[in-house]
């Protein structure tokens, strides 16, 4: 079923479509990922999720998705916990997306969000609270699988699964979720996200 709404939609989302609902912290306020728990030993919501494990097979992708769901797992203060499961019982898949669309030449990964009934936040379909499934799409081409750049984008697309958004004082502060993607472990700003979210 999910393979039916490849829906293309970017993340230049957060950034020109609701500048207006965010302030330094460009996430949707009511937006949550859907698969939470309690932890009383915690004192605070953690998030659920299921990467998938096939789908970065080959290319500078591979492994990535393992590596970025150890980098969250080890470094969110426990607000996440993912983990790898095949892809048909997996939320969150991630393709090598090789029909880029011309709107999106200049990025490098699209994270589409979906909600519980197939709404997704690229075409305006998307109305409920918490965000069921995402597809996190990579752009293979751009990548030099001698470098860090492919993981570092992986955990990236991640953290907009769970509704992070890019800061906008992108010269002041340390943050996976900085356009340009300069870190792979999650940092004190993402995790203070974390904590105002969940
Ligand atoms: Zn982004």
């Amino acid at each position: 079923m999910k393979k039916t709404f490849i829906f293309v939609f970017s993340l230049l989302y957060v950034l020109v479509i609701t500048p207006d609902v965010t302030t330094a912290h460009e996430y949707e306020p009511n937006l949550r990922w859907f698969d939470l728990y309690y932890a009383s030993s915690y004192g605070h919501n953690v998030i659920k999720m299921k990467v998938s494990d096939n789908l970065l097979d080959n290319g500078p992708f591979e492994n990535k998705a393992q590596l970025a769901v150890s980098n969250w797992n080890n470094h969110s203060n426990n607000y996440v916990s993912a983990s790898m499961s095949s892809f048909s019982s997996s939320n969150v898949d991630y393709a090598d997306y090789d029909n880029w669309p011309g709107d999106w030449a200049g990025l490098d990964g699209l994270a589409i969000l979906y909600d519980n009934y197939g709404g997704n936040n690229i075409d305006g379909t998307f109305q409920y609270s918490t965000i069921y499934y995402a597809q996190l799409n990579l752009k293979a081409e751009n990548f030099n699988p001698s470098n860090d750049h492919a993981e570092r984008l992986v955990a990236h697309e991640l953290g907009h699964a769970m509704n992070l958004g890019h800061p906008e004082d992108s010269g002041l502060i340390s943050s996976i979720m900085l356009f340009n993607c300069p870190y792979k472990i999650p940092q004190d700003h993402d995790r203070d996200d974390l904590e105002n979210m969940y």
